[in-house]
């Protein structure tokens, strides 16, 4: 009897990333970024993070905040931050807390702009985004990411646009990226704002590149969550673009 054996083509990528790798880290060994040692067997390519270190990255695992997404102790369905507050318009996902190593790891992917971290966020952030496609009954094809724009005095002056690049590196996982939001040129920063302006603040900073092309399902991408003010901002620009914003996939909660 012959056995057929079915290998998803991303599955195919993987094993050949990985078989690169293994020669790229003979030719070119990496160092983790956290603590400095070689890096060798790791499940994600190009791997600028160790197994120990990665470990010690403070993962929100079980039931969530159905309005922030951080992890819940013993409260039900809202944590105690958003208990006054709380509205469940947009499902937000962080995959971290943003605190200890996170935070060294955000820095440089954020500040030191170590892109090949992209990578490494996209293998973490794959699993969630394809969690909430298939709780809508949803391929990652039926979906667009939509990556939150960076500001734009900040691409003038050379840096990278991060969230972009995370979205680039979830292709490798099916995911298809359009950048349908742009953001006006010196918008007030929402860090510097108190938390109930930050809503109207992100309303006035965002607005749509262009109303064709709208992709019908929006899985929204970001680096970091704070109030989650911009990326309900965002969402609701897009919803009244006619689009169907399911989710927020976001690297860490601040
Ligand atoms: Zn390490
Ligand atoms: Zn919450």
């Amino acid at each position: 009897m012959r056995v057929y054996f079915y290998m998803p083509k991303f599955a195919i990528e993987c094993h050949l990333k990985n078989l690169l790798a293994t020669s790229l880290q003979i030719l070119l060994p990496q160092r983790c970024v956290l603590c400095d040692t070689l890096i060798r067997d790791t499940a994600w390519f190009p791997a600028p993070l160790c197994e120990t270190c990665a470990s010690r990255l403070e993962e929100i695992v079980g039931q969530r905040c159905a309005s922030c997404g951080r992890a819940l102790i013993s409260e039900e369905r809202f944590c105690m931050e958003c208990r006054e507050t709380a509205c469940e318009d947009l499902r937000i996902m962080p995959v971290f807390m943003y605190r200890g190593a996170v935070a060294v790891l955000m820095h440089h992917y954020k500040v030191r702009e170590r892109r090949s971290l992209a990578t490494y966020f996209a293998f973490k952030l794959a699993p969630l985004i394809i969690s909430v496609c298939a709780t809508s009954g949803l391929q990652p094809c039926d979906v667009s990411l939509v990556p939150i724009p960076s500001r734009p005095e900040k691409l003038r002056a050379g840096k990278r646009d991060l969230v972009a690049a995370l979205a680039i590196a979830l292709s490798a996982w099916g995911f298809k990226s359009i950048q349908v939001l742009a953001r006006h040129s010196n918008s007030v920063q929402q860090k510097t704002l108190a938390r109930t302006d930050r809503f109207t603040n992100a309303l006035q900073a965002y607005y749509l590149a262009s109303s064709a092309g709208i992709p019908q399902k929006i899985i929204l991408l970001d680096d970091v969550v704070t109030t989650g003010a911009t990326l309900r901002a965002c969402a609701d620009i897009l919803r009244g673009a006619g689009a169907e914003v399911l989710a927020a996939a976001v690297i860490a909660a601040d």
